[in-house]
């Protein structure tokens, strides 16, 4: 979050005691303990997915203009992938996905190591300009998940657009509640006022709509007379050129929804254009149908995870930070967030919080929370909807079964 990344007094002493703490359990070898008990949880070799979102060359000057909490710097995204790499066997997500399917082995301690899979969410044009020099150097496979209705335009993305306009009300002292937009949006902006624009951001996205969320970076635009051309450089997607660039050096290319809509908030019937239509669109660009795709913001529903498995995807990823289990879903992997201040001690790079946040140290002692992505179905839409009519029953797809 936009409020966490400063570097008051406040936040520095905060991310030193972290770090003191991890060091304190590394130097005890805590690691190496939570290490077994994670395993044993997973049933098998821990099977870790990174989701990291834009990479800079700069961190700072990148988050002075937009949310830093997407942003990992070239740099860090190099040690980040290093330091996990010496303790994981970095693999595709594919292969990731197909060790996850294997039944899970309680009790058998096994000598497989354990494995790291990384994924990139929302398509900005930095994947292809910063980050994949960085995975060709290291050779390591990725997934990126492009939201196909940006991909090749100058639009930006709504959490973008809605950070962009919410840091310039609070920059120029304008309370929210006075932000100058009509009234139904207005009431909504309100309801989700926190006091930054991370966290009011965070708010609106798991509360609105997707086209309410569109409406109010729209309306936000105009009341400040701003546009979303007009947003930092470093917000802009890929083009689908640079997508079939990365497909051709390996990099895996992944469904993310047509307009990045967060599909639990959505009737079922546009839910499903939205799957779909990113899916169609990417085999049309790229030659080849993708196989993995990421719920937007994390959020899904088990009507949802069945119609990403009806349009063909092997696989849905979410952001819950938890262990992922051997022989579940593969309609709800789970997913670390990562960006530069993951891994940030008191002033630089913590090698002892990077071996607490990426070992799961951290939030095994219910030092840090996963946040649920699951949500209940929403009601079934007028138009006739036989996702949603499955739902009682269990037609459709076996969304249990990993394979
Ligand atoms: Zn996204």
């Amino acid at each position: 979050m936009a409020e966490r990344a400063d570097s008051s007094p406040r936040w520095i002493v905060r991310r030193a005691a972290k770090a003191a703490v991890a060091g304190a359990l590394t130097a005890l070898g805590i690691h190496h303990a939570v290490r077994l008990v994670r395993r044993r949880q997973a049933g098998g070799p821990r099977v870790l997915i990174l989701s990291y979102h834009r990479v800079t060359p700069d961190f700072t000057r990148s988050a002075a203009e937009s949310l830093p909490s997407l942003l990992t710097s070239a740099a860090t995204l190099r040690r980040q992938l290093e330091h996990v790499a010496r303790t994981h066997e970095v693999v595709s997500l594919a292969t990731a996905r197909r060790l996850l399917a294997e039944p899970a082995q309680p009790g058998r301690r096994g000598r497989r190591p354990d494995v790291v899979a990384v994924t990139f969410d929302d398509g900005y044009a930095d994947n292809a300009e910063h980050a994949l020099p960085v995975l060709s150097r290291l050779r390591v496979p990725a997934t990126v998940f492009v939201p196909t209705g940006y991909i090749g335009t100058d639009r930006r993305l709504p959490h973008d657009r809605l950070y962009g306009s919410l840091g310039e009300l609070f920059g120029r002292g304008i309370p929210l509640e006075r932000a100058g937009v009509a009234a139904p949006l207005q009431t909504l902006l309100s309801a989700c006022a926190e006091p930054g624009p991370a966290a009011t951001l965070d708010r609106l996205i798991a509360r609105l709509p997707h086209q309410h969320l569109v409406a109010l970076a729209d309306a936000l635009d105009q009341a400040l007379g701003r546009s979303e051309r007009e947003l930092p450089n470093g917000t802009r997607l890929l083009s689908w050129d640079q997508v079939r660039v990365l497909h051709a050096a390996g990099v895996d290319v992944g469904g993310h929804t047509v307009n990045h809509a967060v599909l639990a908030n959505l009737p079922l019937s546009e839910a499903r254009r939205e799957v779909r239509g990113c899916a169609e669109r990417i085999e049309a660009e790229v030659g080849e149908r993708p196989r993995h795709f990421a719920f937007p913001n994390g959020y899904y529903t088990p009507a949802v995870q069945r119609m990403v498995a009806d349009a063909g995807f092997e696989a849905g990823v979410t952001i819950e930070d938890e262990e992922n289990r051997h022989g579940r879903t593969a309609y709800g992997l789970k997913r670390k967030v990562l960006w530069e201040n993951t891994t940030l001690g008191p002033i630089g790079w913590s090698a002892f919080v990077a071996t607490c946040n990426l070992g799961g140290v951290f939030s095994t002692l219910g030092l840090s929370r996963p946040v649920p992505g699951v949500r209940p179905d929403p009601l079934p839409d007028p138009e006739a909807d036989p996702v949603a009519q499955g739902d009682a029953g269990s037609a459709g797809p076996d969304i249990r079964a990993a394979g």
